[in-house]
């Protein structure tokens, strides 16, 4: 007989027909009048399937009884209306089958409410628990949902490297890509000598994938990207991740405007499936991880974004009377708290806010005629600040080499990157979206460690 899923079987109207289902046991209940209620979760959806199991089954006192949360099991049974309360349907057992026992000494899942930083060292099993299960469906979501955006609007999926041999990208601290004996590194006049590495030259992994992007949209006109990134800065906070997931649209002969519609667009429509296609889920994060998180997405949904300048930013920070710990001086990054303040209490919205220093901004953001400011925006979300950074990119090769020497760089590792502004240069724009920050601004999870499987951050990769 075929297996039947969970998710399936709960909207089944298939009454009295005979189901297969196989899944985990999240609890076990036993009747005075000697039958066993199992709740069973197959991870398909976040209900579980209630089973009811008759004292006279051949197995009942063999195995039944010594089912615990975690074991696995197989039900053979009919599909019966639900005399409780909870559910519509559930199962009468006619054969259950244990997979495997789970011993309830060893096992804390499933006894008591275990800490998310409890979790976080059980990685490999937290899965198991509702808010995880959960997380995990809306990731997945988010994932598709993100395709179906871009494949719909036209966008072609690129696969950008990983691997990057230059160290061009010009966004943080990088992790070194290398071959070499630690021990025995080949020096050449007090310099590692990277021609014996394996690259022929240093390499690193990737913190965007943006240039090469640019590549592809100057040529394939509206491109985009989703993969791994990794930064090494030594942040510890509960939005950074040493490798996260990265989404990055670019589109040619677009500007800033068209970058931040883009942008706009992408969050409704995450939000407008998740609400949509996640109900469970979210009403498990609406009840038990964030009261306000469903109408905060409807009100963001339904809200048009506010846009304004960085300079105009500065003035109405400075304006607020609100005690800040970092200055708001014309020429410094925002922060956190000041993107907050603008999001959640000025404007109750998002905000978008273009126009940065362009001192503070990467070299390739094409520079405004006020010779001051670029065409950056970030995207900022309440809960959260930034959730998405982009730019329109520097089109003129005379100011783009002008910035890179102003880095301090040199022009020659980015020959290929000047060539676009060579061979027809045309306006182009994208953004990054940063994946993690994205699930956590929709489920309401604090911590962007308990959002992605297998978290990495400084002193911590063990799973
Ligand atoms: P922040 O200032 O918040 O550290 P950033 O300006 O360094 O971010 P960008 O280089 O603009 O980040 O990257 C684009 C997006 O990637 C950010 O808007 C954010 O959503 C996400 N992001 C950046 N760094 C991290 C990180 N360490 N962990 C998780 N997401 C990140
Ligand atoms: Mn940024």
């Amino acid at each position: 007989m075929k297996r039947s899923y969970i998710v399936d079987v709960l909207n089944s109207k298939d009454i009295d027909k005979e189901v297969l289902v196989k899944g985990w046991v999240r609890t076990r209940r036993d009747s005075k009048g000697g039958f066993s209620f199992i709740a069973l979760n197959d991870g398909s959806c976040f209900n579980n399937l209630q089973i009811v199991v008759d004292g006279d089954l051949d197995n009942y006192q063999k195995d039944i009884l010594k089912l615990h949360p975690g074991s696995s099991i197989a039900v053979k049974g009919t599909l019966v209306k639900s005399q409780g309360g909870g559910q519509s349907v559930e199962v009468k057992a006619d054969e259950v089958k244990v997979y495997g026992h789970c011993d309830p000494e060893e096992y804390v899942i499933g006894k008591q409410r275990v800490s998310f930083e409890r979790l976080r060292e059980i990685a490999h099993l937290r899965v198991r628990t509702n808010t995880f299960g959960a997380v995990t469906r809306v990731r997945n979501k988010l994932a598709k949902a993100t395709h179906d955006f871009f494949q719909e609007r036209g966008f072609f999926y690129i696969n950008t490297p990983i691997i990057t041999a230059s160290d061009c990208e010009g966004a943080g601290e990088m992790f070194r890509v290398t071959t070499l004996d630690h021990a025995a590194v080949p020096i050449n006049e007090d310099d590692v000598d990277y021609s014996q590495d394996f690259f022929g030259k240093e390499s690193f992994l990737t913190v965007s994938g943006q240039l090469a992007l640019e590549c592809y949209a100057c040529g394939l006109g509206n491109v985009y990207t989703f993969g791994p990134t990794f930064r090494a800065e030594n942040s510890n906070t509960s939005r950074h991740l040493s490798e996260f997931w990265m989404i990055e649209p670019e589109m040619a002969f677009a500007d800033l405007d068209d970058d931040a519609d883009l942008a706009e667009d992408y969050i409704k429509y995450l939000i407008t499936t998740v609400l949509d296609e996640c109900a469970e889920d979210m009403e498990f994060f609406s009840k038990h991880i964030d009261k306000t998180i469903q109408e905060t997405l409807i009100h963001v949904k339904e809200s048009k974004f506010v846009r304004l300048s960085y300079t105009e930013a500065i003035d109405i920070l400075n304006k607020s009377g609100q005690k800040f710990e970092f200055e708001t001086n014309w020429g410094n990054d925002l922060q956190t708290e000041h993107e907050r303040f603008l999001t959640e209490k000025e404007f109750k919205k998002p905000v978008i806010v273009t126009d940065y220093p362009r001192e503070i901004k990467a070299f390739y953001m094409k520079q405004n005629d006020d010779g001051k400011t670029a065409a950056a925006m970030d995207v900022l979300v309440p809960k959260i600040g930034e959730i998405i950074g982009g730019s329109q990119r520097e089109d003129d090769l005379q100011k783009l080499d002008a910035r890179i020497k102003d880095h301090g760089m040199d022009l020659e590792p980015y020959w290929w990157y000047r060539d676009l502004r060579k061979f027809g240069s045309v306006p182009h724009a994208g953004f990054g979206l940063g994946f993690e920050r994205l699930v956590q601004f929709v489920t309401g999870m604090d911590n962007i460690r308990d959002v992605i499987p297998f978290p990495r951050t400084p002193k911590s990769a063990e799973f």
